[in-house]
């Protein structure tokens, strides 16, 4: 990510995984050594049910080589 205040390289100082679903990164920049802090959350996608799709392409029944029987 670049440096908000010179948008030059920066780099990762420090990361902290506070909640379940959210990342915070302590970024520094190279150059001007400004820090800031940036926050990372998943955004969940929606799917959308193709209906023209309605058969199945996936035999996985078939294709077993190496799966996870535990
Ligand atoms: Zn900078």
């Amino acid at each position: 990510m670049k440096c908000i205040f010179c948008r030059r390289e920066t780099i990762v100082v420090d990361s902290r995984n506070n909640f379940d679903f959210v990342v915070r990164r302590r970024r520094q920049c190279i150059k001007c050594k400004e820090r800031f802090t940036t926050s990372e959350t998943p955004i969940k996608e929606i799917k959308t049910e193709n209906k023209t799709r309605k058969k199945k392409k996936y035999l996985s029944r078939d294709k077993r080589d190496g799966g996870d029987d535990a």
